[in-house]
Protein backbone atom coordinates (compact mmCIF):
# COMPACT_ATOMS: atom_id res chain seq x y z
CA UNK A 1 0.00 0.00 0.00
CA UNK A 2 0.86 3.79 -0.96
CA UNK A 3 0.62 5.90 2.33
CA UNK A 4 1.50 9.31 -0.09
CA UNK A 5 -1.30 10.67 -1.94
CA UNK A 6 -0.71 14.27 -4.57
CA UNK A 7 -2.88 15.96 -1.77
CA UNK A 8 0.16 15.01 0.81
CA UNK A 9 2.76 15.52 -1.11
CA UNK A 10 1.84 18.66 -2.46
CA UNK A 11 1.19 20.12 1.35
CA UNK A 12 4.76 18.54 2.41
CA UNK A 13 6.67 20.62 0.23
CA UNK A 14 10.04 19.74 -1.31
CA UNK A 15 12.55 17.69 0.68
CA UNK A 16 13.91 15.30 -1.73
CA UNK A 17 12.84 12.58 -0.89
CA UNK A 18 12.13 9.66 -2.47
CA UNK A 19 8.65 8.86 -3.01
CA UNK A 20 6.14 6.68 -5.03
CA UNK A 21 2.41 7.38 -6.03
CA UNK A 22 0.13 6.11 -8.29
CA UNK A 23 -2.47 7.88 -10.34
CA UNK A 24 -3.97 8.54 -13.36
CA UNK A 25 -1.87 10.66 -16.30
CA UNK A 26 -4.35 14.23 -16.86
CA UNK A 27 -1.85 15.18 -19.17
CA UNK A 28 1.32 14.42 -21.03
CA UNK A 29 3.33 17.55 -22.78
CA UNK A 30 6.36 18.01 -24.14
CA UNK A 31 7.24 13.77 -23.45
CA UNK A 32 8.06 15.42 -20.70
CA UNK A 33 5.43 16.72 -17.95
CA UNK A 34 3.07 14.49 -16.36
CA UNK A 35 0.49 16.28 -15.04
CA UNK A 36 -0.87 12.86 -12.15
CA UNK A 37 -3.93 12.79 -10.52
CA UNK A 38 -5.09 10.39 -7.81
CA UNK A 39 -8.35 12.12 -6.63
CA UNK A 40 -7.09 12.59 -3.05
CA UNK A 41 -7.34 16.51 -3.76
CA UNK A 42 -8.44 18.72 -6.97
CA UNK A 43 -4.98 19.53 -7.72
CA UNK A 44 -2.89 17.28 -9.76
CA UNK A 45 1.62 16.78 -9.24
CA UNK A 46 3.60 17.84 -12.04
CA UNK A 47 6.39 14.80 -12.74
CA UNK A 48 9.10 15.74 -14.82
CA UNK A 49 10.76 12.39 -17.19
CA UNK A 50 13.75 12.31 -18.13
CA UNK A 51 12.87 10.97 -21.48
CA UNK A 52 16.35 10.87 -23.00
CA UNK A 53 17.11 7.92 -19.81
CA UNK A 54 13.31 6.64 -20.33
CA UNK A 55 12.08 3.85 -22.63
CA UNK A 56 10.63 5.12 -25.76
CA UNK A 57 8.04 1.93 -25.67
CA UNK A 58 7.13 3.35 -21.66
CA UNK A 59 6.96 7.45 -22.94
CA UNK A 60 4.46 6.13 -26.02
CA UNK A 61 2.11 4.47 -23.75
CA UNK A 62 1.42 7.92 -21.59
CA UNK A 63 -1.18 9.49 -22.22
CA UNK A 64 -4.65 10.89 -21.09
CA UNK A 65 -6.35 8.51 -18.78
CA UNK A 66 -3.46 6.07 -18.38
CA UNK A 67 -2.68 5.07 -14.76
CA UNK A 68 0.78 4.62 -14.11
CA UNK A 69 3.25 4.03 -10.84
CA UNK A 70 5.46 7.25 -10.63
CA UNK A 71 8.76 7.16 -8.16
CA UNK A 72 11.07 9.36 -7.54
CA UNK A 73 12.48 12.37 -5.96
CA UNK A 74 10.40 15.19 -4.34
CA UNK A 75 12.00 18.71 -5.22
CA UNK A 76 11.36 22.16 -5.97
CA UNK A 77 9.07 22.85 -8.81
CA UNK A 78 10.81 24.73 -11.51
CA UNK A 79 7.85 26.07 -12.95
CA UNK A 80 5.34 28.38 -11.34
CA UNK A 81 2.24 27.44 -9.69
CA UNK A 82 3.57 24.69 -7.76
CA UNK A 83 6.02 24.47 -4.95
CA UNK A 84 7.01 20.95 -5.29
CA UNK A 85 7.30 18.26 -8.05
CA UNK A 86 8.49 14.32 -9.00
CA UNK A 87 11.62 14.22 -10.24
CA UNK A 88 10.77 10.92 -11.68
CA UNK A 89 13.42 8.10 -11.79
CA UNK A 90 11.05 5.09 -12.82
CA UNK A 91 7.53 4.99 -14.32
CA UNK A 92 5.46 1.85 -14.52
CA UNK A 93 2.74 1.63 -16.59
CA UNK A 94 -0.04 -0.02 -14.98
CA UNK A 95 -2.77 0.44 -17.53
CA UNK A 96 -3.08 1.66 -20.85
CA UNK A 97 -6.01 3.96 -22.03
CA UNK A 98 -6.78 4.26 -25.80
CA UNK A 99 -6.69 8.03 -26.44
CA UNK A 100 -8.75 7.88 -29.54
CA UNK A 101 -11.55 6.44 -27.94
CA UNK A 102 -11.49 7.31 -24.48
CA UNK A 103 -14.67 9.73 -24.00
CA UNK A 104 -12.95 11.65 -21.09
CA UNK A 105 -11.18 14.42 -23.88
CA UNK A 106 -8.44 17.15 -22.01
CA UNK A 107 -10.88 19.95 -23.21
CA UNK A 108 -14.46 20.61 -22.15
CA UNK A 109 -17.50 18.16 -22.05
CA UNK A 110 -20.90 19.19 -21.95
CA UNK A 111 -22.85 17.86 -18.27
CA UNK A 112 -24.98 15.80 -20.43
CA UNK A 113 -22.11 13.77 -22.62
CA UNK A 114 -20.78 13.55 -18.96
CA UNK A 115 -24.06 12.17 -17.87
CA UNK A 116 -23.91 9.61 -20.59
CA UNK A 117 -20.57 8.52 -19.46
CA UNK A 118 -21.20 8.77 -15.38
CA UNK A 119 -18.97 5.54 -15.32
CA UNK A 120 -15.86 7.82 -16.20
CA UNK A 121 -17.57 11.12 -15.10
CA UNK A 122 -15.87 11.13 -11.86
CA UNK A 123 -12.03 10.98 -13.45
CA UNK A 124 -12.91 15.64 -14.45
CA UNK A 125 -12.07 18.01 -12.09
CA UNK A 126 -15.66 18.97 -11.80
CA UNK A 127 -17.04 15.70 -10.51
CA UNK A 128 -14.02 14.69 -8.27
CA UNK A 129 -14.82 18.20 -6.59
CA UNK A 130 -18.01 17.13 -6.27
CA UNK A 131 -17.59 13.98 -5.21
CA UNK A 132 -15.41 14.45 -2.65
CA UNK A 133 -17.84 17.77 -1.25
CA UNK A 134 -20.25 15.45 -0.91
CA UNK A 135 -18.30 13.08 0.79
CA UNK A 136 -17.57 15.78 3.49
CA UNK A 137 -20.92 17.13 3.58
CA UNK A 138 -21.88 13.45 4.89
CA UNK A 139 -19.29 13.28 7.21
CA UNK A 140 -20.28 16.71 8.78
CA UNK A 141 -23.99 15.59 8.98
CA UNK A 142 -22.85 12.62 11.42
CA UNK A 143 -20.25 14.43 13.38
CA UNK A 144 -23.03 17.09 14.23
CA UNK A 145 -25.52 15.07 15.24
CA UNK A 146 -23.11 13.17 17.45
CA UNK A 147 -21.96 16.09 19.03
CA UNK A 148 -25.33 16.93 19.65
CA UNK A 149 -26.23 14.08 21.37
CA UNK A 150 -27.94 12.76 18.86
CA UNK A 151 -28.29 8.74 17.56
CA UNK A 152 -27.90 7.57 14.01
CA UNK A 153 -30.52 4.99 13.44
CA UNK A 154 -31.17 2.52 10.56
CA UNK A 155 -34.82 2.48 9.32
CA UNK A 156 -36.21 0.11 6.53
CA UNK A 157 -35.83 0.41 3.09
CA UNK A 158 -38.48 -2.17 2.60
CA UNK A 159 -41.60 -1.21 4.45
CA UNK A 160 -44.96 -2.18 4.63
CA UNK A 161 -46.61 0.78 5.71
CA UNK A 162 -47.64 2.74 2.85
CA UNK A 163 -49.29 5.63 4.95
CA UNK A 164 -47.44 8.11 3.08
CA UNK A 165 -47.14 8.84 -0.83
CA UNK A 166 -49.11 6.80 -1.74
CA UNK A 167 -48.58 6.26 -5.81
CA UNK A 168 -45.08 7.39 -5.64
CA UNK A 169 -43.91 4.39 -4.38
CA UNK A 170 -41.61 1.67 -6.05
CA UNK A 171 -42.93 -1.85 -5.52
CA UNK A 172 -41.02 -4.71 -3.87
CA UNK A 173 -42.27 -7.71 -5.19
CA UNK A 174 -40.85 -11.28 -6.03
CA UNK A 175 -44.18 -12.48 -7.61
CA UNK A 176 -43.63 -13.11 -11.60
CA UNK A 177 -45.64 -10.30 -13.33
CA UNK A 178 -48.79 -12.65 -15.22
CA UNK A 179 -52.21 -13.63 -15.05
CA UNK A 180 -51.29 -16.14 -12.54
CA UNK A 181 -50.47 -13.87 -9.96
CA UNK A 182 -53.92 -12.31 -10.12
CA UNK A 183 -56.91 -14.06 -7.77
CA UNK A 184 -60.04 -14.42 -8.77
CA UNK A 185 -61.35 -10.60 -8.63
CA UNK A 186 -58.32 -9.93 -11.15
CA UNK A 187 -56.23 -8.32 -8.11
CA UNK A 188 -52.79 -9.06 -7.60
CA UNK A 189 -52.20 -11.61 -4.94
CA UNK A 190 -50.10 -10.63 -2.09
CA UNK A 191 -50.45 -13.18 0.13
CA UNK A 192 -48.57 -15.26 -2.51
CA UNK A 193 -45.89 -12.84 -1.83
CA UNK A 194 -42.63 -12.62 -0.35
CA UNK A 195 -43.37 -10.94 2.81
CA UNK A 196 -47.32 -12.40 2.22
CA UNK A 197 -48.35 -8.88 2.40
CA UNK A 198 -48.21 -5.60 0.11
CA UNK A 199 -44.82 -3.95 0.20
CA UNK A 200 -42.55 -0.98 -1.18
CA UNK A 201 -39.64 0.93 -1.42
CA UNK A 202 -39.49 3.72 1.58
CA UNK A 203 -40.43 7.44 0.59
CA UNK A 204 -39.40 8.41 4.16
CA UNK A 205 -37.82 7.00 7.60
CA UNK A 206 -39.88 9.16 9.49
CA UNK A 207 -42.76 7.31 11.12
CA UNK A 208 -39.63 4.33 12.42
CA UNK A 209 -37.94 7.06 13.33
CA UNK A 210 -40.46 8.53 15.66
CA UNK A 211 -41.03 4.93 17.08
CA UNK A 212 -37.00 5.22 18.12
CA UNK A 213 -36.86 9.08 19.03
CA UNK A 214 -39.30 8.20 21.62
CA UNK A 215 -36.74 6.07 23.64
CA UNK A 216 -33.79 7.58 22.35
CA UNK A 217 -34.92 10.66 22.86
CA UNK A 218 -32.79 12.32 19.68
CA UNK A 219 -32.13 10.41 16.34
CA UNK A 220 -31.62 10.56 12.82
CA UNK A 221 -31.72 8.32 9.78
CA UNK A 222 -29.54 8.66 6.79
CA UNK A 223 -30.37 6.79 3.72
CA UNK A 224 -31.57 5.85 0.63
CA UNK A 225 -35.03 7.44 -0.24
CA UNK A 226 -37.26 6.20 -2.88
CA UNK A 227 -40.04 8.35 -5.11
CA UNK A 228 -41.63 7.20 -7.87
CA UNK A 229 -42.91 11.08 -8.98
CA UNK A 230 -42.72 11.29 -12.41
CA UNK A 231 -41.06 14.80 -12.49
CA UNK A 232 -38.66 15.60 -14.92
CA UNK A 233 -37.58 18.13 -13.21
CA UNK A 234 -33.60 19.34 -12.64
CA UNK A 235 -34.33 18.94 -8.20
CA UNK A 236 -36.01 15.28 -8.12
CA UNK A 237 -34.19 12.22 -8.01
CA UNK A 238 -36.29 8.59 -8.16
CA UNK A 239 -33.51 7.65 -5.61
CA UNK A 240 -32.04 9.83 -3.51
CA UNK A 241 -30.52 10.05 -0.04
CA UNK A 242 -32.30 11.99 3.15
CA UNK A 243 -31.22 12.70 6.33
CA UNK A 244 -34.08 12.92 9.39
CA UNK A 245 -33.78 13.84 12.46
CA UNK A 246 -36.41 13.18 15.00
CA UNK A 247 -36.42 14.85 18.67
CA UNK A 248 -38.80 13.98 21.36
CA UNK A 249 -39.71 16.92 23.74
CA UNK A 250 -39.10 19.40 20.62
CA UNK A 251 -41.87 21.84 19.58
CA UNK A 252 -41.93 23.40 16.36
CA UNK A 253 -39.79 26.43 17.66
CA UNK A 254 -36.95 24.35 18.75
CA UNK A 255 -37.14 22.50 15.40
CA UNK A 256 -36.49 25.26 13.42
CA UNK A 257 -33.60 26.47 15.21
CA UNK A 258 -32.06 23.26 15.14
CA UNK A 259 -32.33 22.93 11.22
CA UNK A 260 -31.08 26.70 10.89
CA UNK A 261 -27.95 25.52 13.53
CA UNK A 262 -27.54 22.19 11.30
CA UNK A 263 -26.73 23.85 8.16
CA UNK A 264 -24.67 26.63 8.99
CA UNK A 265 -22.47 24.11 10.68
CA UNK A 266 -22.38 21.87 7.89
CA UNK A 267 -21.91 24.90 5.29
CA UNK A 268 -19.12 26.23 7.75
CA UNK A 269 -17.38 22.72 8.00
CA UNK A 270 -17.11 22.27 4.24
CA UNK A 271 -15.64 25.59 3.67
CA UNK A 272 -13.03 24.76 6.32
CA UNK A 273 -12.08 20.87 4.86
CA UNK A 274 -12.83 21.77 1.29
CA UNK A 275 -11.67 25.32 0.51
CA UNK A 276 -9.33 24.25 -2.85
CA UNK A 277 -12.62 22.11 -4.33
CA UNK A 278 -14.68 24.99 -3.11
CA UNK A 279 -12.99 27.57 -4.72
CA UNK A 280 -12.84 25.21 -8.39
CA UNK A 281 -16.30 25.36 -8.29
CA UNK A 282 -16.58 28.67 -7.72
CA UNK A 283 -14.40 29.62 -10.75
CA UNK A 284 -16.04 27.15 -12.81
CA UNK A 285 -19.73 28.90 -11.67
CA UNK A 286 -17.87 32.04 -12.87
CA UNK A 287 -16.79 30.98 -16.18
CA UNK A 288 -20.10 29.25 -17.07
CA UNK A 289 -21.85 32.56 -15.71
CA UNK A 290 -19.65 34.43 -18.43
CA UNK A 291 -21.71 32.20 -21.48
CA UNK A 292 -25.06 33.70 -19.62
CA UNK A 293 -26.72 36.84 -20.79
CA UNK A 294 -26.56 39.23 -18.14
CA UNK A 295 -29.96 38.85 -16.53
CA UNK A 296 -29.91 34.97 -16.02
CA UNK A 297 -26.20 35.25 -13.72
CA UNK A 298 -25.42 34.74 -10.95
CA UNK A 299 -25.98 37.21 -8.60
CA UNK A 300 -23.56 35.84 -5.75
CA UNK A 301 -21.20 33.68 -6.05
CA UNK A 302 -20.49 30.07 -4.97
CA UNK A 303 -18.51 31.66 -2.19
CA UNK A 304 -20.44 34.50 -1.50
CA UNK A 305 -23.48 32.51 -1.13
CA UNK A 306 -21.97 29.92 1.38
CA UNK A 307 -20.88 32.51 3.29
CA UNK A 308 -24.19 34.26 2.91
CA UNK A 309 -26.02 31.83 4.63
CA UNK A 310 -23.69 30.96 7.30
CA UNK A 311 -23.95 35.11 8.15
CA UNK A 312 -27.51 35.59 7.71
CA UNK A 313 -30.61 34.43 9.98
CA UNK A 314 -33.07 33.15 8.09
CA UNK A 315 -36.57 34.66 7.73
CA UNK A 316 -39.47 32.97 9.26
CA UNK A 317 -42.79 33.97 8.17
CA UNK A 318 -46.45 31.87 8.31
CA UNK A 319 -47.39 30.77 5.05
CA UNK A 320 -50.29 33.36 5.90
CA UNK A 321 -47.79 36.04 5.76
CA UNK A 322 -46.31 34.62 2.54
CA UNK A 323 -49.36 33.79 0.52
CA UNK A 324 -49.94 37.93 1.32
CA UNK A 325 -46.59 38.56 0.04
CA UNK A 326 -46.67 36.23 -3.63
CA UNK A 327 -50.65 37.69 -3.54
CA UNK A 328 -49.37 41.42 -4.24
CA UNK A 329 -45.76 40.47 -5.87
CA UNK A 330 -45.50 42.02 -9.07
CA UNK A 331 -44.83 39.05 -11.02
CA UNK A 332 -48.51 37.61 -9.63
CA UNK A 333 -50.32 41.10 -10.90
CA UNK A 334 -48.69 41.24 -14.11
CA UNK A 335 -49.42 37.09 -14.58
CA UNK A 336 -45.77 36.24 -15.09
CA UNK A 337 -46.03 33.02 -12.29
CA UNK A 338 -46.84 29.88 -14.20
CA UNK A 339 -49.57 29.26 -11.04
CA UNK A 340 -50.99 32.11 -10.05
CA UNK A 341 -51.92 33.17 -6.87
CA UNK A 342 -55.56 33.31 -5.94
CA UNK A 343 -56.72 31.77 -2.72
CA UNK A 344 -55.35 31.31 0.86
CA UNK A 345 -54.83 27.10 0.47
CA UNK A 346 -53.06 26.56 -2.15
CA UNK A 347 -49.20 24.97 -2.27
CA UNK A 348 -46.58 26.97 -3.59
CA UNK A 349 -44.53 25.98 -6.40
CA UNK A 350 -40.65 26.38 -6.55
CA UNK A 351 -41.10 29.82 -8.92
CA UNK A 352 -42.84 30.96 -5.81
CA UNK A 353 -40.43 29.86 -3.01
CA UNK A 354 -37.92 31.34 -5.87
CA UNK A 355 -38.84 34.51 -6.04
CA UNK A 356 -39.22 34.89 -1.82
CA UNK A 357 -36.14 33.78 -1.32
CA UNK A 358 -34.00 35.32 -4.25
CA UNK A 359 -36.22 38.64 -5.02
CA UNK A 360 -38.34 39.30 -2.33
CA UNK A 361 -36.28 38.57 1.37
CA UNK A 362 -33.24 37.99 -0.46
CA UNK A 363 -31.86 35.29 2.55
CA UNK A 364 -33.06 31.71 3.20
CA UNK A 365 -36.84 31.33 4.37
CA UNK A 366 -38.49 29.22 6.54
CA UNK A 367 -42.78 29.28 6.19
CA UNK A 368 -44.40 27.48 8.54
CA UNK A 369 -47.93 26.93 9.87
CA UNK A 370 -49.39 25.28 6.26
CA UNK A 371 -52.54 24.66 5.92
CA UNK A 372 -53.47 21.37 7.07
CA UNK A 373 -55.09 20.42 3.49
CA UNK A 374 -51.93 20.65 1.62
CA UNK A 375 -49.73 18.58 4.37
CA UNK A 376 -49.36 15.14 5.92
CA UNK A 377 -51.54 13.42 8.53
CA UNK A 378 -48.83 13.48 10.64
CA UNK A 379 -48.29 17.04 11.51
CA UNK A 380 -49.67 18.95 14.46
CA UNK A 381 -53.09 21.05 14.53
CA UNK A 382 -52.88 24.53 15.20
CA UNK A 383 -55.32 25.83 17.39
CA UNK A 384 -57.32 27.34 14.32
CA UNK A 385 -58.17 24.03 13.07
CA UNK A 386 -57.22 25.17 9.49
CA UNK A 387 -53.10 25.18 10.05
CA UNK A 388 -50.70 22.79 11.20
CA UNK A 389 -47.01 23.36 12.48
CA UNK A 390 -45.55 22.72 9.48
CA UNK A 391 -42.10 24.12 8.69
CA UNK A 392 -40.52 24.48 4.48
CA UNK A 393 -36.49 25.56 4.86
CA UNK A 394 -36.35 27.58 1.02
CA UNK A 395 -32.66 27.72 -0.23
CA UNK A 396 -31.96 30.26 -3.47
CA UNK A 397 -31.64 28.57 -6.85
CA UNK A 398 -33.24 25.54 -5.06
CA UNK A 399 -37.02 26.40 -3.90
CA UNK A 400 -37.34 23.48 -0.95
CA UNK A 401 -33.98 22.34 0.80
CA UNK A 402 -35.62 20.79 4.10
CA UNK A 403 -39.58 19.84 5.14
CA UNK A 404 -40.63 19.19 8.73
CA UNK A 405 -43.10 19.51 11.01
CA UNK A 406 -43.87 19.19 14.88
CA UNK A 407 -45.99 15.91 15.22
CA UNK A 408 -49.50 15.03 16.14
CA UNK A 409 -48.88 13.77 19.34
CA UNK A 410 -52.53 13.81 20.36
CA UNK A 411 -54.32 10.26 19.87
CA UNK A 412 -57.82 11.49 19.18
CA UNK A 413 -56.75 14.88 17.17
CA UNK A 414 -54.48 12.43 15.16
CA UNK A 415 -57.43 9.70 14.61
CA UNK A 416 -59.85 12.25 13.11
CA UNK A 417 -57.29 13.30 10.64
CA UNK A 418 -56.60 9.59 9.71
CA UNK A 419 -60.28 9.83 9.05
CA UNK A 420 -60.71 12.76 7.37
CA UNK A 421 -58.27 11.81 4.93
CA UNK A 422 -59.35 8.13 4.16
CA UNK A 423 -56.23 6.44 5.39
CA UNK A 424 -56.50 2.98 6.63
CA UNK A 425 -56.32 3.13 10.39
CA UNK A 426 -55.14 -0.32 10.97
CA UNK A 427 -52.14 0.17 8.63
CA UNK A 428 -50.89 2.36 11.36
CA UNK A 429 -51.95 0.45 14.71
CA UNK A 430 -48.38 0.37 15.22
CA UNK A 431 -47.75 4.88 15.06
CA UNK A 432 -50.74 5.25 17.12
CA UNK A 433 -49.82 2.97 19.46
CA UNK A 434 -47.16 5.58 20.18
CA UNK A 435 -49.32 8.00 21.37
CA UNK A 436 -51.08 5.30 23.71
CA UNK A 437 -48.05 4.75 25.46
CA UNK A 438 -46.06 8.09 26.88
CA UNK A 439 -46.71 10.32 24.24
CA UNK A 440 -44.96 13.35 24.37
CA UNK A 441 -44.90 16.46 22.00
CA UNK A 442 -41.85 15.91 19.45
CA UNK A 443 -40.61 17.08 16.04
CA UNK A 444 -38.49 16.35 13.37
CA UNK A 445 -37.41 17.40 9.43
CA UNK A 446 -36.36 15.85 6.62
CA UNK A 447 -32.95 17.25 4.21
CA UNK A 448 -32.33 16.11 1.05
CA UNK A 449 -28.61 15.38 0.55
CA UNK A 450 -27.89 15.95 -3.03
CA UNK A 451 -30.12 19.61 -2.28
CA UNK A 452 -27.91 20.42 -0.41
CA UNK A 453 -24.76 19.41 -2.65
CA UNK A 454 -26.71 21.61 -5.48
CA UNK A 455 -26.49 24.38 -2.70
CA UNK A 456 -23.18 23.92 -1.56
CA UNK A 457 -21.43 22.98 -5.13
CA UNK A 458 -23.65 25.76 -7.64
CA UNK A 459 -24.45 22.69 -9.59
CA UNK A 460 -27.83 23.08 -11.29
CA UNK A 461 -28.76 19.74 -12.25
CA UNK A 462 -29.17 17.32 -9.34
CA UNK A 463 -28.31 14.71 -11.57
CA UNK A 464 -24.88 15.95 -11.75
CA UNK A 465 -24.48 15.36 -7.68
CA UNK A 466 -25.16 12.24 -7.49
CA UNK A 467 -23.09 9.22 -8.97
CA UNK A 468 -25.52 7.39 -11.26
CA UNK A 469 -28.55 9.15 -10.90
CA UNK A 470 -32.02 7.77 -11.27
CA UNK A 471 -34.93 9.55 -13.35
CA UNK A 472 -38.01 8.63 -15.36
CA UNK A 473 -36.84 6.16 -18.36
CA UNK A 474 -32.87 6.29 -16.71
CA UNK A 475 -31.31 3.87 -14.75
CA UNK A 476 -27.86 2.97 -16.70
CA UNK A 477 -24.93 1.78 -14.88
P1 LIG B 1 -40.76 18.94 -3.31
O1 LIG B 1 -41.95 19.79 -3.04
O2 LIG B 1 -39.54 19.69 -3.70
O3 LIG B 1 -41.05 17.77 -4.20
P2 LIG B 1 -41.38 17.42 -0.95
O4 LIG B 1 -42.34 18.31 -0.27
O5 LIG B 1 -41.89 16.26 -1.71
O6 LIG B 1 -40.37 18.29 -1.89
P3 LIG B 1 -40.47 16.20 1.52
O7 LIG B 1 -41.37 15.04 1.37
O8 LIG B 1 -40.74 17.21 2.56
O9 LIG B 1 -40.27 16.93 0.11
O10 LIG B 1 -38.97 15.64 1.67
C1 LIG B 1 -37.98 16.27 2.45
C2 LIG B 1 -36.81 16.75 1.60
O11 LIG B 1 -36.33 15.74 0.71
C3 LIG B 1 -37.13 17.89 0.67
O12 LIG B 1 -37.09 19.11 1.36
C4 LIG B 1 -36.03 17.80 -0.35
O13 LIG B 1 -34.83 18.36 0.14
C5 LIG B 1 -35.83 16.32 -0.49
N1 LIG B 1 -36.53 15.71 -1.63
C6 LIG B 1 -37.84 15.44 -1.76
N2 LIG B 1 -38.12 14.83 -2.90
C7 LIG B 1 -36.93 14.69 -3.55
C8 LIG B 1 -36.55 14.09 -4.79
N3 LIG B 1 -37.43 13.51 -5.58
N4 LIG B 1 -35.24 14.13 -5.12
C9 LIG B 1 -34.32 14.70 -4.30
N5 LIG B 1 -34.62 15.26 -3.12
C10 LIG B 1 -35.91 15.26 -2.73
MN1 LIG C 1 -42.20 16.08 -3.79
Amino acid sequence: MNNFTVKSLLKEGPNSQKVFIEGWVKTFRANRFISLNDGSCSESIQCVVDFQNTNSKILSKINTGTSVKIEGLLVESQGKGQKSEIKVGKITILGECDMDSYPIQPKKHSLQFLRENAHLRVRTNTFSSIMRVRSNLSFAIHKYFKEKGFFYVNTPIITGSDAEGAGEMFKVTTLEINKDSLNQKNEVNYDEDFFGKETNLTVSGQLEAESLAMGLGKVYTFGPTFRAENSNTSRHLAEFWMIEPEMAFYDLEDNMELAEDFIKYIIKDLINECKEDLEFLNQRLIDEDKSKPINERNELSLLDRLDFVIKNNFKRITYSEAFEILKNSKPNKKKKFKFPILEWGVDFQSEHERYLVEKHFKKPVIIYNYPAKIKAFYMRLNEDKKTVKAMDILFPGIGEIVGGSQREERLDVLKSRIQELNIEEKELWWYLDLRKYGTVKHSGFGLGLERLILFATGMSNIRDVIPFPRTPKSAEF
